[in-house]
């Protein structure tokens, strides 16, 4: 549904979430920031993550590794000669596009026009194809299908093309000879901080398998894009956790996993229907399972989230490369020998979620049209039904008038609440305008501070999704808003 994303997308700039990037210099392809209510809701989004890890369970820690790592990394990962994307150039129009994508846009309109047995026979085609990395089979899946770019452009296509995914920069002077060596990378996924870092980990903070690490921070591809806004971009943030687990159990923890990711994105509220596995028949090159939890976005079910059983692929590269042991010591007695287990590289399931992503399918859910009013005198308002422990306002707080003492009232309940949580001191327009104001920012509770406060204390306070209001006692605000969102 392009006119709902398109609405989402300005109600994102109208109202402070996200911004093009250096938009005064007509933007930065791919390339976003986050305004005043955007870095609080990715923040929530964070915290939501970083809790459900690392403070709810005992056997997850956190780290925080740095962008820039040893090349070699890259070479033991195999993002150097295998990060890569087929992608092809329209001859006519000069656009690049990614192979998959082409395809995928040619998939969905035959979709649209109620032929799904051929988009279906095409999309498995592909997928063969990509599997095998064979190139020419793709192309003429291209030339057999007379796939064309955009609704009016050409089928004048070039042959296809690896194109790898990683940005570099150099270290140190530019004027050195060695170029090569002085080349380092922007991580393309937060993944590899972990690796390097597993033995630092366990040995340090005494960790026995199965445990976790977790790590939240940006990570760079160079993608060929499509206007998707912050569905796929250039630089972007990552949530991932690499579950060490002993070799041989991985298939246990990879189902455990699915369903302990699936039940975190449903505890938000958002209707179970949303939310989709699809399971790779193309696997990574170093994963022997792999799944993405789908979301329903305006664009259709995408991936939001990947759970992928790395096996010891990583670790194991890494040894191999850096020539440092990097084993676990395992005590547990084999029921069969009798003796400890003893030494072994552990195998891996991670689960990797785009927090842009997840921002991009909180906004999804939350926005909402509603009609309001009578036929006489009709009326609608925009609010965005953000779960309230997203939500980046938590509270707004209204004096009635802008005399009579009302905002003294106001703003000692401002200082009684704010360092707990996010609060909104707002007394300019009428009420109703005030209200639709802070739908649109989706905050769940306005408190108005009337003439009838100075009488008993209590205030107004009125629900965002329901729009009913209700008096209550002004001690009694802290626990209303601190319900909803713990
Ligand atoms: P896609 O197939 O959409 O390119 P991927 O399979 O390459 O994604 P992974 O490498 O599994 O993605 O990365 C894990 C997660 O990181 C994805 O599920 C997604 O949420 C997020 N992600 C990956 N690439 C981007 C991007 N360019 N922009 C925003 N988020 C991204």
């Amino acid at each position: 549904d392009t006119n709902r994303f398109q609405a989402i997308i300005s109600h994102c700039k109208e109202y402070g979430f996200v911004f093009p990037s250096s938009e005064i210099y007509d933007g930065l392809q791919a390339v976003y920031d986050y305004g005043q209510w955007g870095s609080e809701l990715k923040k929530n989004i964070k915290d939501y993550w970083w809790k459900s890890m690392t403070q709810l369970q005992d056997n997850i820690v956190g780290i925080d590794a740095a962008i820039f790592m040893h090349p070699t990394t890259w070479k033991a990962s195999g993002h150097v000669d295998g990060f890569n994307d087929p992608m092809i150039d329209n001859k006519d129009s000069k656009k690049r596009y990614r192979v998959d994508h082409l395809i995928e846009s040619h998939t969905d309109q035959l979709k649209a026009d109620g032929k799904e047995a051929e988009a279906e026979a095409i999309i498995s085609a592909m997928e063969k194809a990509d599997a095998a990395g064979d190139l020419a089979a793709l192309k003429q899946l291209i030339d057999d299908n007379k796939i064309k770019c955009g609704i009016s452009g050409t089928a004048n296509w070039t042959d296809i093309r690896q194109f790898n995914l990683m940005f570099s920069t150099e270290f140190g002077s530019t004027v050195s000879s060695d170029e090569e060596n002085n080349k380092v990378y922007l991580r393309p996924e937060t993944a590899q901080g972990i690796f390097v870092n597993f033995l630092n980990v366990q040995k340090t903070g005494r960790m026995k398998i199965p445990f976790g690490i977790a790590q939240i921070g940006k990570a760079f591809r160079n993608e060929i894009v499509a206007r998707q806004f912050i569905f796929r971009m250039r630089e972007f943030e990552q949530m991932e956790m690499q579950f060490f687990i002993k070799p041989g159990t991985q298939k246990e923890w990879y189902e455990y996993w699915k369903q302990a990711r699936l039940k975190w994105h449903l505890e938000l509220g958002v209707p179970q229907t949303e939310y989709r596995f699809h399971d790779h028949v193309k696997l990574a090159h170093y994963a022997d399972a792999a799944c993405d939890i789908e979301y329903n976005f305006p664009m259709g079910f995408k991936e939001l989230e990947g759970i992928h059983s790395r096996t010891d692929f990583d670790l194991r590269n890494h040894q191999e490369y850096s020539k440092k042991k990097l084993q676990y010591f395992d005590n547990d007695i084999d029921p069969e020998t009798g003796k400890p287990i003893g030494n072994y590289i552990p195998y891996v399931i991670e689960t990797s979620i785009g927090l842009d992503r997840m921002f991009l399918s909180m906004i999804c859910a939350a926005y909402t049209e509603e009609e309001l009013g009578t036929p006489e005198k009709p009326d609608s308002r925009v609010v965005l039904k953000f779960p309230a422990k997203l939500a980046p306002i938590k509270l707004a707080v209204f004096p009635l008038t802008k005399k009579d003492g009302l905002p003294e009232i106001a703003q000692g309940i401002m200082a009684a609440h704010r360092g707990d949580f996010k609060c909104f001191y707002e007394e300019k327009d009428t009420i109703g305008k005030r209200y639709r104001r802070m739908d649109a920012l989706g905050v769940p509770f306005c408190i108005t501070v009337d003439h009838q406060t100075k009488e008993d204390n209590t205030v107004t306070v009125r629900y965002r999704d329901s729009m009913q209001q209700e008096r209550i006692a002004i001690d009694q605000i802290g626990e209303l808003v601190r319900k909803a969102f713990q």
